[in-house]
């Protein structure tokens, strides 16, 4: 069935023929082939044998230090972008001795981890990288190199004097409340044994790596690595390329997301050759990153950070601006949507004519999408392969003006495997696929992540509250927060992330705004001289209510994805644990509960607020 349709009414953009029902027939078969039973199931943790992928090749030696026995106000777990926001805003409330406690031998997260060629942030940088006023920084580039990031996480540090009192190549092991004492006790693999009043956890949303099930994974025997631990000693060069090391190599790289995306040109230039095994095609758009215009850089008047990074997040999450800041591929998307459904009609639109709309939006998008791949890839059946065949939103768009192309050179083979659930056997000289042994010297994982767990969630770090319950026992029917902060039963513990908040693709913007938010209750806590922070049974029942009430239903839009990490691959879970507002109303909330009384929900003890 054909629909030349205006879903705005007579008035509306004329949408060109779209065969829709042919199109989503094709999006479901495409679903149906890769859908594997085991879901998430299929891969393994970076852990026991396959420890070594979990190794830090940037790190001298671990520092011999003598085991810490000491009292702080604030223990930070995670010297990623959170950990270092919730340093400095707290810095910034006027407290004095914070220490973050960090896996890595420095600052920067999934930037000190990620170093592969061709490292980029795919969200604009003057919005994603944080505190760029408060460290007087402009970024060099629209879209920051990694090494870039990298620096500003260290320059944050520097500014805000994190260095100070962190403590590095350390893992938090376990946090224990002490009733008689009112602090926590924070254990490590260092044998520290630190006694804080206030924790804060920060430990990121894509920090474990993970590893396909693969049969005979572990038979291999040239060299392996993930991604996520890129082995310049073995590939020669560095972030910006020029892997010599490779130039007489036969490489396999498993997986085609965001970050083989990346890495993809550069090992095609360089490799020998190079195999990119792939079993769903990201959608990749144009990138048209560019250096920073100096005379824009010194035209910018204070405070034009948040003007932008909230222009962007209002505009997709689907609110309306006078003008596109940003004006890239993120905001383009966001863009046709509102064309297609103008904001003097949005609200009226019966549901179904909404959804049509966003439909025939997305058709859009996706048939520009592919229609790239036939300008750039010579050969029609890489081509083919290369397309994607779903709703935009099913899987993390990418950005490119390289990766494409690179399929067009002689020593670049796509090797599709959407039929066998991807690469079938790994063998001591082979990758295996379609019945085909690919010989190789070195298998490069780029696999991702195993993404929103944080340890605490997990139970990898293990949490005793009050009366030495632990986390898990305490949300045995599911998460109990207010906010997604706090819980009951666990005073002055907070963590950051995405549970029971709201979220959004430039997730560092998100991070600032829990960062603030918890400095201020931290501020007001001392202030106030509160015996501690902690919501009550009844907030924290209340906030549970909001999120179930308010929770977006994107079972059925993420049942007709391909699998992946968005949609727990291919199971999507019914219950949504984010604030279905979504972050701009979410973050009024915020404001709105610190300035009308809200803090009286959490702090226990406290003396009246006299302001
Ligand atoms: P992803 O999880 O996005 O990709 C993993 C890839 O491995 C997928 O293509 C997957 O295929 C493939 N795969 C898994 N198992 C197999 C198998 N058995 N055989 C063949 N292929 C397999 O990981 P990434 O590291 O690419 O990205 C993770 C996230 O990191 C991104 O979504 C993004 O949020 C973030 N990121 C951000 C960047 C930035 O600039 N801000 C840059 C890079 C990453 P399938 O799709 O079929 O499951």
């Amino acid at each position: 069935m054909s629909y030349p349709h205006s879903p705005s009414g007579p008035a509306g953009p004329q949408e060109p023929d779209l065969d829709l029902e042919a199109l989503k027939a094709r999006y479901r078969a495409e679903r149906d082939r890769r859908i594997r039973p085991e879901g998430g199931r299929q891969y393994q943790p970076v852990a026991g044998r396959f420890g070594y992928y979990d190794e830090d090749p940037y790190a001298e030696a671990a520092p011999d230090r003598a085991r810490l026995h000491d009292r702080v106000d604030v223990v930070v777990v995670g010297g990623g972008f959170g950990g270092l926001l919730a340093g400095a805003r707290l810095r910034q409330a006027g407290v004095e001795s914070i220490r973050v406690i960090e896996k890595g031998s420095d600052f920067g997260g999934t930037w000190y981890w990620n170093r592969y060629p061709g490292i980029h942030c795919d969200i604009e940088s003057y919005i994603y990288l944080p505190l760029l006023e408060e460290v007087g920084y402009v970024p060099k580039w629209k879209y920051a190199p990694g090494e870039e990031i990298r620096q500003h996480a260290r320059a944050i540090g520097r500014t805000f004097d994190l260095y100070r009192d962190a403590v590095f190549q350390t893992q938090v092991t376990g946090l224990r409340w002490a009733d008689d004492t009112d602090e926590w006790l924070v254990s490590t693999d260092r044998e520290d044994r630190i006694r804080a009043r206030y924790v804060i956890t920060a430990s990121g949303t894509l920090s474990e790596a993970k590893l396909p099930g693969i049969p005979g994974i572990d038979t291999f025997r040239g060299h392996t690595f993930h991604t996520s631990r890129w082995d310049y000693a073995y590939t020669g060069g560095d972030a910006d390329g020029n892997l010599h090391r490779l130039a007489d190599k036969r490489v396999a790289l498993i997986g085609t997301g965001a970050t083989a995306v990346q890495c993809v040109p550069h090992l095609g230039a360089d490799a020998q050759q190079l195999y990119v095994f792939q079993r769903t095609p990201s959608s990749v758009d144009v990138r048209g990153n560019r250096p920073t215009d100096p005379q824009w850089a010194a035209s910018l008047s204070p405070g034009w950070t948040r003007r932008r990074r909230d222009n962007f997040l209002a505009l997709v999450t689907g609110g309306q601006v006078a003008e596109d800041l940003v004006d890239d591929g993120w905001t383009s998307s966001a863009r046709l949507h509102q064309k297609l459904i103008p904001s003097d009609s949005y609200q009226d639109l019966p549901p179904e004519e909404r959804e049509r709309a966003y439909e025939l939006a997305d058709f859009q998008k996706m048939n520009g999408i592919r229609a790239r791949v036939d300008e750039l890839v010579e050969d029609p059946a890489t081509a083919e392969l290369l397309k994607p065949w779903y709703r935009y939103m099913c899987k993390r768009p990418t950005f490119s003006d390289s990766y494409l192309q690179t399929f067009n050179r002689p020593n670049v083979t796509l090797v599709d495997t959407a039929d066998s659930h991807g690469v079938e056997r790994i063998t001591e000289d082979a990758v295996v696929a379609g019945g085909t042994a690919y010989e190789v010297d070195c298998i490069i994982f780029s696999t991702g992540f195993r993404v929103g767990v944080s340890g605490i969630t997990s139970g990898r770090l293990p949490v005793h509250g009050r009366g030495g319950t632990t986390l898990p026992e305490a949300w045995r029917d599911g998460p109990r927060t207010l906010h997604g902060f706090y819980s009951h039963g666990f005073p002055n513990l907070f963590q950051l992330g995405p549970l029971q908040n709201a979220s959004s693709v430039n997730f560092v913007h998100v991070l600032d705004e829990q960062a603030t938010h918890v400095a201020e209750v931290i501020k007001a806590a001392r202030t106030r001289r509160a015996r501690y922070v902690e919501p009550t049974a009844e907030a924290e029942a209340a906030w549970v209510a909001t999120i179930r009430e308010k929770a977006p239903d994107q079972y059925a839009f993420q049942a007709e994805c391909t699998p992946g990490y968005y949609n727990n691959e291919g199971m999507p879970r019914k219950r949504s644990e984010s604030f279905g507002d979504g972050p701009v109303a979410f973050h009024a909330l915020l404001r709105e509960w610190r300035a009308n009384g809200g803090l009286r929900d959490v702090l226990v003890d406290a003396a009246p607020d006299e302001g």
